[in-house]
């Protein structure tokens, strides 16, 4: 066994797998398997994919594609929780979120590990063993099981539903004043839709009926205005919910995350008042939730970049905001396949509905397995009787990578 695991070496998997693969293919009855064992294992880790889907924030692709990896660094610890002016223990807590807070012009923040940890968080801190009202039409499941009233019951606040699915008016959310509400929670419908015959209450509202509101964004903007564009908003954009005015609308905090609102790394926001904010930082669960030095460096230096009106340092907003001949272009140069337009989305619960126009290439048939079998895999998506790779979603600098996976799928049978 040891000689035939020594024979797949070429994968380059450390030895006990080798082993393992080994073993399983002499148990199987069939020695002959272990390379493909061992070459199955190999390509099940984690690794870099490209992106053709059109999706831009793909959530089993890692959402936000995060810029190159920085220069392999020195051996060399970072500041995380020392303050350099004084020698002294300091929060893990007072690089990025505050940097997050001046970029959502609110008086704090705090960072977790993704979208639901912040929601979990402050529920669990401020609203354990109270009530908190929720609009009936804004109790979702988002992708990935995270649903609203399952959060709540594990964060030991209880639910008091008002309103119907399609309307909740003010008068509905004054009539649960009645429970003595810790929390009026708005939450970002995100993935769908209701249309039609509906209508629900603002911030602004809720905020002047005296409980301290928190809105779960999730997705969508950190300021409305996309100071960071130079073009400003694009057209595909309007309605998003954003963090900075639904603070000055009056919301006492707001959560969101880390990739889908903002295109860095994964983590989750809880921004505004400083005392809520400090209230949670205390409770126990926020040591759970924390982030580690990795996230908190790379998130960091996607709020400089907001902070420095720079979406060009974003690859969510490069992605999103190429001139559409730019692709179409691109798609010409491929030189496999052929050129068509198509659609992209924003993906990640934002937008639902609201396509970019884009183009790619498309090869006739499903050629969709062949592509992910590639070095590196391609991912993308079967459009009718072709399949499509959408250029939005792909960074420029993997066309040539592309266009050599193309070549191959088209080539493969099948
Ligand atoms: C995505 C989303 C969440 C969960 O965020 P994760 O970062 O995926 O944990 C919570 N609330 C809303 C409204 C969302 O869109």
């Amino acid at each position: 066994m040891d000689s035939l695991a020594r024979s797949l070496a070429g994968t380059g998997l450390p030895h006990p797998l080798l082993v393992d693969a080994a073993r399983e293919a002499i148990a199987a009855g069939d020695p002959g398997s272990a390379a493909g064992r061992a070459e199955a294992r190999s390509r099940s880790l984690l690794r870099p994919v490209i992106n053709a889907t059109g999706v831009l924030l793909h959530t089993n692709l890692g959402r936000a594609p995060l810029g190159p990896a920085p220069e392999p660094p020195a051996i060399r610890g970072v500041n995380l929780e020392l303050e350099l002016s004084t020698g002294r223990r300091g929060s893990r807590q007072s690089h990025t979120a505050a940097l997050l807070a001046r970029a959502a012009h609110c008086e704090a923040a705090l960072v977790v590990n993704n979208g639901a940890a912040a929601v979990l968080l402050v529920l669990a801190t401020l609203a354990r063993d109270r009530a908190v009202v929720v609009s009936r039409g804004e109790l979702v499941e988002i992708g990935g099981g995270f649903r609203i009233p399952e959060v709540m019951a594990t964060s030991g606040a209880r639910l008091v539903e008002v309103g119907t699915t399609n309307r909740t008016r003010l008068p509905d959310y004054a009539a649960a004043l009645a429970e003595d509400p810790a929390l009026l929670l708005k939450v970002h419908q995100s993935n769908y839709r209701v249309v039609g015959f509906t209508e629900s209450a603002t911030v602004a509202e809720l905020v002047a009926l005296g409980p301290p509101v928190v809105v779960d964004i999730g997705s969508g903007l950190l300021d409305e205005r996309t100071p960071w564009l130079p073009g400003g908003p694009p057209p595909w954009l309007a309605g998003e919910p954003a963090a900075r005015q639904t603070l000055e609308a009056g919301a006492a905090l707001v959560t969101f995350s880390g990739d889908k609102l903002l295109g860095g790394p994964q983590a989750g926001v809880l921004a505004g008042r400083a005392g809520l904010v400090a209230a949670c930082a205390r409770h126990p669960l926020a040591r759970a939730l924390r982030p580690g030095g990795l996230v908190l460096g790379a998130l960091q230096e996607t709020v400089l970049a907001y902070l420095r009106r720079d979406a060009g340092a974003i690859p969510f907003w490069r992605m999103a905001t190429t001139e559409v001949g730019e692709l179409r272009r691109r798609a010409s140069a491929v030189g496999v396949g052929e050129p068509v337009d198509c659609s992209s989305v924003a993906g990640g619960g934002s937008l639902p509905g609201l396509e970019i126009p884009s183009a790619g290439v498309a090869l006739a048939g499903d050629r969709t397995a062949a592509l992910r079998a590639h070095d590196p895999p391609v991912i993308a998506r079967v459009a009718g009787d072709r399949t499509v790779a959408d250029l939005r979603s792909v960074d420029p600098a993997d066309d040539p990578v592309l266009a050599k996976a193309l070549s191959a799928a088209a080539a493969a049978s099948g």
